[in-house]
């Protein structure tokens, strides 16, 4: 392996692909990203660019297959992999909530008591209900969240929101929101003393970027 490169991980194809193209760009590091590619070098810094599925990101940082990544801190609570959060993004905001009918009768986070909650982030949901001494039954799916309840699947929902149309296009409403997240870098906890000073680097460009922007 080589240390003296930094592998950056970012979203293939999704909510947070273009924004994390356009921050690396704004860094001021080239690459030739052509359609399809898995995996390109940059032209004018010492890195490389993999193009992955967000859920994995997280994992290849922890394992140091990538040093950095670009994902939702959704993602990365939820995996519960060893990495350290370096930096908030400011893109990709949204949240993390729990929807119910729209005709259930909801007082408070008490009534989900029992009941069964369908979510693809089961330990953001399970942590949140914990703190709130509430027991339910938890049913992991991995798409098409918002449609357990009226299909009689579960009672409530526990899905990612940004505008809330999702919601109420499935006859829910918004009752509780459990976490807030943004895109986040990821680093590795085992980067090499030069990989350490590049990504010192990369954030002090990403930090004047942000800054241009306020
Ligand atoms: P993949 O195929 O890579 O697994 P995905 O379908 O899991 O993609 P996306 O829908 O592209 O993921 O969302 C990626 C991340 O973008 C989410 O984890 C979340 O952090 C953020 N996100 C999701 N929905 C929204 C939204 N409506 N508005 C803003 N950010 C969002
Ligand atoms: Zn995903």
């Amino acid at each position: 392996m080589n240390d003296n490169i930094l592998r950056i991980a970012i979203q293939k194809s999704g909510r947070l692909s273009e924004d994390s193209l356009k921050l690396i760009k704004e860094c001021g590091i080239r690459f030739d990203n052509g359609a399809g590619k898995l995996k390109t070098d940059a032209t004018n810094f010492p890195a490389e660019i993999l193009f992955l599925r967000d859920d994995d990101i997280p994992g290849y940082v922890e394992d140091g297959v990538a040093h950095l990544g670009i994902v939702g801190e959704n993602v990365s609570e939820e995996s519960c992999k060893d990495v350290d959060t370096v930096h908030k993004l400011g893109f990709s905001k949204c949240r993390l909530s729990i929807g119910v009918l729209r005709e259930a009768e909801y007082n408070g986070v008490q009534d989900l008591q029992g009941k069964s909650i369908a979510t693809t982030y089961p330990r953001l949901l399970e942590q949140y209900l914990k703190s709130h001494d509430v027991t339910a039954d938890i049913h992991e799916i991995s798409g098409s969240v918002e449609i357990a309840p009226s299909i009689g699947l579960a009672d409530a929902v526990c899905d990612i929101v940004s505008s809330g149309s999702t919601l109420l296009s499935n006859g829910l409403k918004e009752v509780e929101t459990i976490f807030r997240s943004e895109a986040v870098m990821i680093a590795s906890k085992h980067l090499s003393p030069v990989q350490q000073d590049l990504l010192d680097q990369l954030l002090f460009r990403i930090k004047s970027v942000q800054v241009a922007k306020n």
